[in-house]
């Protein structure tokens, strides 16, 4: 019996048991992907305990991303970032695959060589996003509400291509130069502040891609569609970091059709 599972704080708007629970099932594999909430100050139980009791993997998120990277060897991309969302347990390794998540989606849309590329967030998932950017060629304005986190991010990835740091309550000033806003807050997403990571301004002629997919119209997608953008929210980056995820744990091709459905029947597409 394969036992996987997420562990996060808050957890509660999860649809990765859905996705991998579905998938696993189309795929004839005899398992179970639960959902656990983790208090901050037991990760370290948490991770340890659930390799004692038999999982074989574990996705991490909102906040322990880059906490849990200091237990485990660390993949080539995770290593380089040192944020991981992916655990195979029984080789104490860590990966990460929102990055590749992320690109498959955004490049659904846009091919973002050469283009000038706004990330909202400094933590785990704006990390990858901007390293993986800075691969694809874009030039990349990380913006942070903790200044500190943003500027060392930004001095830290400044040696693989053209990226800075704008600070967060002046980013209405890069009105005109963006080609694309990412959000990697969780502000939009169910349980947290429902209001957008950046002014209104920013939002026209720019693509916004929010990393929330629950609900699948934050208000930042809202207004950006308001604003006669294109706009694509974290839904198919969920599936394809799921993929990759579900890829590693049991080395088998992903049923993406069934993980993309199981999701938006989950959220109650
Ligand atoms: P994290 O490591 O905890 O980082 C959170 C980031 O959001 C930090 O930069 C933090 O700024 C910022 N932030 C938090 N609350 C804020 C607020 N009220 N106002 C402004 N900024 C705020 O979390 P993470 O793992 O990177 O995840 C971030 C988001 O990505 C999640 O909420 C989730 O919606 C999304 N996500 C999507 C997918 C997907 O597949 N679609 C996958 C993973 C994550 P400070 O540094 O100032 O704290």
């Amino acid at each position: 019996m394969l036992i996987l599972g997420l562990i996060g704080y808050p957890i509660g708007h999860s649809v990765s048991p859905a996705m991998h629970n579905a998938a696993m099932e189309h795929l004839g594999v005899e398992g179970i992907y639960l959902a656990l909430e983790v208090r901050p100050q037991s990760l370290r139980d948490a991770v340890f305990g659930a390799k004692a009791l038999g999982f074989k993997g574990l996705n991490v998120t909102i906040p322990f991303k880059e906490e849990v990277a200091k237990f485990f060897r660390l993949g080539e991309f995770a290593s380089k970032i040192k944020a991981v969302n992916t655990l195979d347990l029984e080789r104490m390794l860590g990966y990460n695959t929102d990055a590749i998540g992320f690109i498959k989606a955004l490049e659904e849309k846009i091919d973002p060589s050469d283009k000038v590329v706004l990330v909202v967030g400094a933590g785990g998932v704006g990390k990858a996003i901007a390293y993986a950017l800075l691969e694809k060629g874009s030039e990349v304005i990380i913006t942070n509400r903790t200044m500190t986190k943003g500027i060392q991010l930004a001095e830290n990835l400044s040696k693989y291509g053209d990226c800075r740091f704008h600070p967060y309550e002046k980013i209405g000033e890069l009105e005109g130069e963006l080609d694309i806003i990412v959000n990697a807050t969780p502000l939009g997403m169910e349980g947290f502040e429902r209001k957008i990571p950046v002014p209104e301004e920013l939002l026209h002629d720019v693509l916004v891609f929010d990393t929330v997919y629950n609900p699948p119209e934050t208000p930042l997608i809202r207004k950006a569609k308001e604003g006669g953008c294109k706009v694509v929210n974290g839904l198919d980056m969920l599936v394809y970091q799921g993929a990759e995820s579900l890829r590693i744990w049991i080395g088998r091709e992903p049923p993406i059709d069934v993980m993309r459905e199981a999701v938006r029947k989950a959220l109650g597409l």
